[in-house]
């Protein structure tokens, strides 16, 4: 009977551990629940109490056997155990009993513990799936969506069972496809198959917005509990339009949003190399605003990048989609031209973009015209196809450009090879010009202004030399514009104005004659636009000691009305000074008489063009008499500059122009020279003085 109820305890025991194993609905019905939820308890009291008891499970069913033994034991000695006689029945009988179901129990209890931390582990990852900022993706072998956990709606706008069952390159954005297959086409055989490895795409939102994400792969497909490959995706968006932001910044101009330099020229190579393998043509275009410092200087910084970002615009409108526009700095752009850009399609495209800018551009205050010169290269020699060949055609361009910039503004040049030369000297130039100060090569020479009536030098015109080094005498007309553009002119024109005024009271002191000597000093029109200027000139006066009246400041005709209402402004403040102000080169610009008439001038410089034809009987003479008589009716006092014969120098004296200069006189002399005239009392001749020297 004994033997017996052990089988049917044994037989229950282990139907009821297969139960348990093989039909899943006990495990998580109610029962389960209970034992579930004692199992722990007593788990967590076994801890606290006796922290090996942790497996107490497998003990109870240790203590089953040992009772089962003990039963056994003392059935087999009749009731004996160890010698001794311990009432063997029911002895027996207490251990069968307690050993079965401590043997079933311990069984029993070990599955629901383990089933209990399974499900645990299972809860507590399925919450981290769910918290994830990251979309965890199962895919099968074959690319469908197996398993697509709850973030993806935050994420994707998705719910997963939208996406189960999907072939995931079907969300994958068209261009990234490729790099999604590689990506997920596993090589199970591969050592490393199980590595993670990361990728970047594109992924369609459910708003059909494409976001990027970043992705890891782990393959798990051998792995029996996932079968798939896991595929964590987490959006990357905002650090990649960071990170293009950045990539924008570095090879975009940040005014006009066009290509920088770094960019043009990288475009201009490769576009030499495809050139090298398929022969179609490539030119460039290099593209300088003229005069664009001088609106920069006179609207504001704020009014020049305006300007620059509507040429920009319209210099873009004038291409196609496949030619790149760029900025290379300051005012200088340029354009590269492909497939189609040989030169007669360059030419093309430089007239667009020339007549595109006869539009004035409208700025708030004012609407201001800005014209460009543009020099084309086309890369039709093979030596440019080299690798240097994107240097050397930028260089051609920008050759052709200064050519164009000196054959007149507003136009374009088309490079030959003979530019290089003219080009490679205005460089060595500029470049020698900012030494030129330093080394004390510059200087003045002074041309007497003649009283005509009388012969007598009436005050003098300083005039700005370079003595080049090798090059010798250099003109202001050849140097003048390459200090302009590099702003040394404001320096050198301090210079100019401090050395004027000293020489000029040198003289005055000693050869002191009456009305006294005066010094006219040329301003370029960045020296005007400063407003410190004003400063310089009251400076410069109170340290030489010259009396104002006898300082003459000569500004051009055109420079003068460049920006009218600060011309206005800043000769009344010079005026204020006490100085004298001349325009100069009269009759060359677009003077409007009244505004002529509204600014403080003492005196008008007839341009030689006039005074050249001043005794032909034609246009110019008649031009020339009204001039005079203009000057006579403003109260302004006429000098004519240029004369070189005495037919000229008579008729001028018919027209009552008071004064004159001239090579007929004289040609500008070096400082020594003037002293000798002077010291010698000098008095020229003229119709009216002819018995003078
Ligand atoms: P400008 O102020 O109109 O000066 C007159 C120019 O005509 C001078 O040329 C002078 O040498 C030249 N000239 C005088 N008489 C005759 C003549 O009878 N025949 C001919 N063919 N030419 C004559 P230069 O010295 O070469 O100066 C040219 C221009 O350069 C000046 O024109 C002036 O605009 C500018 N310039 C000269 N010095 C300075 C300076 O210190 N500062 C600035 N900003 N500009 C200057
Ligand atoms: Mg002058
Ligand atoms: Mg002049």
């Amino acid at each position: 009977m004994r033997r017996h109820a052990w089988v049917v305890y044994v037989c229950v025991g282990l139907s009821a551990f297969f139960a348990w194993q093989l039909v899943p609905a006990l495990r998580s019905g109610p029962v389960f629940d209970t034992i579930a939820a004692v199992a722990p308890l007593a788990t967590f009291v076994a801890v606290r109490l006796w922290r090996p008891a942790v497996r107490w499970p497998w003990y109870l069913f240790a203590f089953g056997q040992a009772l089962f033994v003990v039963g056994d034991v003392i059935s087999a000695n009749d009731g004996r155990l160890f010698g001794t006689d311990v009432a063997p029945q029911w002895l027996a009988d207490l251990a069968y009993f307690g050993a079965y179901p401590s043997l079933i129990g311990g069984v029993f209890f070990a599955a629901v513990t383990e089933e209990a931390a399974r499900r645990r582990n299972e809860a507590r990852f399925a919450s981290l799936v769910r918290h994830s900022s990251d979309v965890v993706i199962v895919v099968g072998a074959d690319a469908t969506v197996r398993y697509v956990s709850p973030s993806v709606t935050r994420i994707l706008g998705h719910r997963g069972g939208d996406l189960q069952g999907k072939r995931f390159h079907d969300l994958i954005h068209p261009d990234d496809r490729e790099i999604v297959e590689d990506f997920l086409s596993v090589d199970r055989e591969e050592a490393d198959a199980t590595q993670p490895s990361r990728a970047e795409f594109r992924i369609r939102h459910r708003d059909q917005e494409w976001l990027h994400v970043e992705t890891v792969r782990t393959n798990l497909l051998e792995d029996v509990n996932v079968k798939g490959i896991v595929l964590n995706t987490r959006d990357v968006s905002e650090r990649k339009a960071f990170e293009d932001q950045l990539t924008h910044q570095a090879f975009h101009d940040w005014v006009t949003g066009l290509a920088n330099r770094a960019l043009f020229k990288d475009r201009v190579e490769h576009a030499l190399q495809r050139s090298a393998r398929d022969g179609k043509p490539v030119s460039i275009l290099m593209l300088d605003l003229d005069d664009f410092k001088t609106i920069n200087d006179s609207l504001g910084h704020a009014a020049g990048d305006r300007v620059l970002i509507e040429v920009g615009d319209r210099v873009r409108n004038a291409l196609r989609a496949a030619d790149t526009a760029a900025r290379l700095g300051g005012d200088e752009f340029a354009v590269l031209l492909e497939d189609g850009g040989d030169g007669v399609g360059a030419a093309e495209v430089a007239v667009r973009i020339l007549s595109s800018l006869e539009v004035p551009i409208q700025l708030e205050t004012k609407d201001v015209f800005v014209h460009a010169s543009i020099g084309i290269a086309s890369a039709d020699d093979e030596r440019l196809l080299g690798p240097d060949g994107a240097d050397e055609l930028l260089r051609n361009a920008d050759a052709a450009m200064y050519m164009a910039k000196e054959s007149g503004k507003s136009r374009y040049q088309v490079f030959e090879p003979a530019m290089h030369h003219t080009a490679l000297q205005r460089l060595e130039l500029k470049a020698d010009l900012q030494r030129a100060l330093e080394n004390d090569e510059l200087t003045l020479y002074y041309q007497p202004v003649i009283e005509l009536a009388t012969g007598r030098i009436e005050g003098f015109e300083a005039l700005l030399r370079w003595r080049h080094p090798e090059r010798g005498m250099v003109r202001p007309l050849d140097f003048i514009p390459l200090a302009e553009e590099t702003g040394l002119i404001v320096a050198i024109g301090r210079w100019v104005l401090r050395e004027a005024a000293t020489r000029g009271r040198e003289l005055q002191e000693r050869f002191p004659s009456h009305p006294p000597l005066h010094m006219a000093v040329n301003l370029s029109a960045r020296q005007l636009q400063r407003a410190e200027f004003v400063d310089e000139v009251a400076e410069v006066l109170t340290e030489t000691g010259i009396a104002p009246n006898d300082l003459m400041l000569e500004i051009t005709e055109s420079v003068m009305m460049e920006d009218i209402d600060r011309s206005i402004v800043r000769l009344a403040e010079l005026k204020e000074l006490g100085v004298r102000l001349a325009v100069d080169d009269f009759g060359t610009g677009y003077s409007s008489l009244n505004y002529i008439r509204r600014l403080p001038i003492d005196v008008l410089k007839v341009d030689k063009s006039f005074v050249d034809g001043v005794n032909d009987g034609g246009e110019e003479s008649a031009l020339t008499a009204a001039i005079i008589d203009l000057a006579g009716i403003l109260k302004l006092r006429p000098v004519a500059e240029g004369i070189e014969r005495a037919d000229q120098l008579e008729k001028l004296l018919d027209l009552k122009c008071e004064l004159g200069q001239g090579y007929y006189f004289t040609e500008p002399l070096p400082l020594d020279a003037i002293a000798d005239l002077l010291a010698s009392e000098h008095v020229y001749r003229t119709p009216a003085t002819p018995l003078a020297s």
